[in-house]
């Protein structure tokens, strides 16, 4: 099964990706944590990478999809993928279907995950992630369980992304509704799109897309 999650950021697209990966044991592919450990890494991609992600633009396509076509080929998509992160352009979106169309595979749902920009600046300010194991966390609606502590992995350091904060937010909402918005009706043409309530819980979410999946 290969799946699309599409949305603003701060949509929960991770979140429901790795719910998904648990669940049906495929692989989630986010183009943005990838990124992120090129820039931690210092190479080559990383250097390019590292000012555009932290002013909020999109880092060209061509090293995304590059970089794309050689996650797909690893043994561990061979079950599937959720893509999570990709496609935000149009011609990604092409070369994407080129490159499933060379491998035989296709797309079985694009899932859009809907949420108010007001909503969406609240999730991004409150998110951080476990520096140990990555688990993901909200100040209010996911803190850990006992404070300071993560509860996958019994961490004590956490990590907010830089790219979250307030100035840089309003820039990838803007390359949202600009750049990956033009793929809704691209993937509805294709009779792949479907939508849940990204407004609900976490629990609620997952629930809507899993009967999209059975559907
Ligand atoms: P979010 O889901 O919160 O929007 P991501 O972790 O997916 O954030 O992406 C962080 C940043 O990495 C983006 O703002 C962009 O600069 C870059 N990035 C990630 N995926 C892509 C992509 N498919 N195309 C271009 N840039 C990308
Ligand atoms: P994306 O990958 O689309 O950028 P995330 O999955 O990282 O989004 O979610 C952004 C933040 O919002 C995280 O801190 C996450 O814990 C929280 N979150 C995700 N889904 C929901 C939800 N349905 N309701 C409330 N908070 C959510
Ligand atoms: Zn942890």
């Amino acid at each position: 099964m290969n799946l699309i999650l599409l949305g603003p950021p701060g949509a929960g697209k991770g979140t429901q990706a790795k719910r998904l990966e648990e669940r049906h044991g495929i692989a989630q592919i986010s183009t943005g944590d990838m990124l992120r450990a090129e820039v931690k890494s210092g190479s080559e991609i990383g250097r390019q990478a590292k000012a555009i992600m932290e002013s909020g633009a999109l880092v060209p396509d061509a090293i995304i999809t590059a970089m794309l076509a050689s996650r797909v080929s690893q043994p561990d998509c061979a079950r599937g993928f959720i893509l999570d992160g990709f496609p935000r352009t149009t011609p990604q979106a092409e070369a994407l279907d080129v490159m499933l169309r060379d491998k035989g595979l296709q797309l079985d749902h694009v899932i859009e995950l809907k949420v108010d920009d007001a909503a969406l600046v609240e999730r991004i300010a409150g998110r951080f992630t476990c520096a140990q194991c990555g688990t993901g966390y909200h100040d209010s609606f996911k803190p850990t369980s006992r404070p300071g502590v993560c509860d996958s992995c019994g961490g004590t350091e956490f990590v907010r992304r830089a790219d979250d904060k307030a100035e840089t937010v309003a820039a990838r909402l803007e390359a949202y509704h600009r750049q990956t918005a033009p793929l809704l009706p691209y993937y509805k043409a294709q009779g792949k799109l479907s939508q849940v309530d990204g407004m609900a819980s976490m629990d609620e979410v997952g629930r809507q897309i899993e009967a999209i999946l059975q559907a």
